[in-house]
């Protein structure tokens, strides 16, 4: 598909955090990475390998220090949320928890109707019912519309926070962990609404997280990111048969396979290197089994290793032994 159809486009992204008397950390160190409309992309890793602060500039609150991140093919400036032009206000985050993003002084009506009156698509005598609108799309009473969230589960906050970014009426969500604060059973609600939302209103998502149980059970194509490097990318389905990178491989082959209960924070076996000093060559070469001496020296490129599918890693390459 060409890029025009892309909804969010990342090239070439890298983020370097300037530290005072410290090394500067290279957070991601170029990644490419494109959602289309009605599309959802997983983005996992573990913790540390750069995936949220991607996501963050991805709607702009953290700057890139070399290249770009367009949505609809419009640069996205690093400005606050609420001071985006009004053409990126279909750009939305949802947040990991949702106690801390909803303010628990308001009802959830009036921080609703907030948000609508950013986007001014609403006249204020329609808030009301556009309001009891958004509650019904993430599968609320419009009652919840004069409740305070406290008085609401850790799920239905982040349904009211899902509303909030609704209210924009995006083209794209960028969620950043929104399942990793619930519980198992409110893990699975609020993924099949992310996906029904998906595929109802043609919103494109870009889905951060650590959990890849719930990423392959939602997105349709997955990137694989360590230490700020995406190393794998591809359709969920065939990347679960068949991982080409052995960092995959690992992250897959670490889901707890539990009874029924959500999967826990992957952890492979090896420490995540430093980010302010990753290994020369392959970074992910001191923690890989199959590790040979050019991984040790050549950082290998991310190629398509078939249509549809990249990976970095030099076993995949004709010009390396077998
Ligand atoms: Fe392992 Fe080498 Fe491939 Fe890196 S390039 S993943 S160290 S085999």
């Amino acid at each position: 598909m060409s890029s025009e159809a892309n909804a969010l486009e990342l090239k070439d992204v890298e983020i370097v955090y300037q530290r005072r008397h410290r090394t500067p950390v290279r957070a991601v160190a170029g990644a490419s990475i494109a959602v289309k409309p009605g599309q959802i992309v997983g983005l996992v890793g573990e913790s540390g390998c750069g995936k949220s602060t991607l996501a963050r500039a991805a709607v702009g609150l953290v700057a890139p220090s070399a290249g770009s991140v367009l949505f609809h093919g419009e640069p996205v400036k690093p400005l606050g949320l609420r001071s985006r032009p009004a053409s990126l206000t279909g750009l939305q985050m949802v947040f990991q928890d949702p106690q801390s993003s909803l303010n628990p002084r308001r009802t959830v009506g009036s921080q609703l109707a907030d948000a609508l009156e950013i986007v001014r698509r609403t006249p204020r005598s329609g808030h009301p019912a556009r309001v009891s609108e958004l509650l019904e799309q993430v599968g609320l009473p419009a009652s919840a519309s004069s409740r305070y969230p406290h008085q609401f589960s850790g799920g239905q906050r982040q349904r009211i926070a899902i509303a909030r970014a609704l209210a924009a009426d995006p083209t794209v969500m960028v969620l950043d962990e929104p399942l990793s604060a619930l519980d198992a059973s409110a893990q699975a609600q609020v993924a099949n609404l992310l996906v029904r939302l998906c595929r109802d209103l043609d919103i494109g998502m870009l889905l951060i997280s650590h959990d890849l149980a719930i990423v392959n059970q939602v997105a349709d194509e997955v990137a694989v990111m360590y230490l700020g490097l995406i190393v794998e990318q591809g359709p969920t389905g065939e990347l679960w048969r068949t991982p080409r990178h052995p960092y995959t491989e690992a992250l897959i082959g670490a889901i707890p396979q539990a009874d029924g209960e959500h999967s826990q924070p992957t952890v492979l076996p090896g420490e995540v290197p430093n980010p302010a000093a990753p290994p020369a060559g392959c970074r992910f070469h001191p923690r890989c089994p199959l590790a040979f001496d050019r991984c040790r020296t050549d950082a290998p490129p991310l190629l398509t290793v078939e249509p549809g599918r990249t990976q970095a890693c030099w076993l995949q390459r004709a010009d390396v032994p077998a």
